[in-house]
């Protein structure tokens, strides 16, 4: 019998590599808004990155395998590998919308970074109509700018104090998300391999391994 899920994370990304900051991300609005799975999704074509070197699609994903095997709801989703072109958030929310069940709520989990470009990104307005949104600080980002930042989002979010989120005329919601600050990026990441610097608090062991095996960032 196949188990019926109500409440679905999904944190897009370039994974490259996947590390601590991302696991404890997910881990937060896991354990925060009671989620039956998280859904790490790795693009295929990042659109922001389009003309940088990424490493294969392959890599990100076995990395991300490896280091999700140890936690049951979070899983590797590999959708944005088949569609052709830039992998636009919008198109992969759509696609989810479709293939679930009507009552099962859908979470895009975002950092403040990411956030922050997101008037930028394709059919911008579109992506409320998919899903709810959990948006976590990023440690090294000003306190009270994700505040700023919605209200000065295009598209009239709203704010109800009692529920402590903003809800947006298309239907979905936003949630602040409280994560305990790791301070780690991908790009970090790849510079400190690149210097043959130790990163082995930064990413699980298995990636760390992974990465020295197949030579990445060297
Ligand atoms: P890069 O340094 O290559 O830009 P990155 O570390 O930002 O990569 P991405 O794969 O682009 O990683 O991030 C995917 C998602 O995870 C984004 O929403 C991003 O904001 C979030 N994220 C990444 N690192 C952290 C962190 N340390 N804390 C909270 N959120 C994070």
């Amino acid at each position: 019998m196949t188990e019926r899920l109500r409440r679905i994370g999904v944190l897009g990304g370039t994974f490259d590599p996947v590390h601590n900051g991302h696991l404890v991300l997910a881990e937060a609005a896991w354990q925060e808004f009671a989620l039956d799975r998280v859904w790490f999704i790795p693009a295929a074509q990042p659109p922001h990155k389009l003309g940088e070197p990424v490493t294969p699609f392959a890599h990100r994903a076995a990395m991300l395998e490896l280091a999700l095997a140890d936690q049951p709801a979070f899983m590797v989703n590999r959708m944005e590998e088949q569609r052709p072109g830039p992998s636009y958030s919008v198109d992969t929310l759509r696609e989810l919308r479709r293939q679930l069940d009507r009552d099962c709520a859908l979470y895009f989990i975002i950092g403040s970074d990411a956030f922050v470009e997101l008037a930028t990104w394709k059919n911008f307005s579109d992506l409320f109509r998919y899903a709810d949104f959990l948006v976590a600080e990023r440690p090294d980002s000003a306190p009270g700018q994700l505040n700023e930042l919605i209200t000065r989002l295009p598209g009239g979010f709203q704010y109800e104090p009692a529920h402590n989120r903003w809800t947006h005329p298309h239907g979905a919601c936003l949630y602040p998300l409280p994560v305990n600050a790791f301070l780690v990026s991908s790009t970090t990441i790849r510079c400190k391999v690149k210097t043959g610097e130790d990163i082995s608090a930064l990413v699980p062991p298995p990636v760390a391994a992974y990465i020295d095996r197949h030579q990445l960032y060297a």
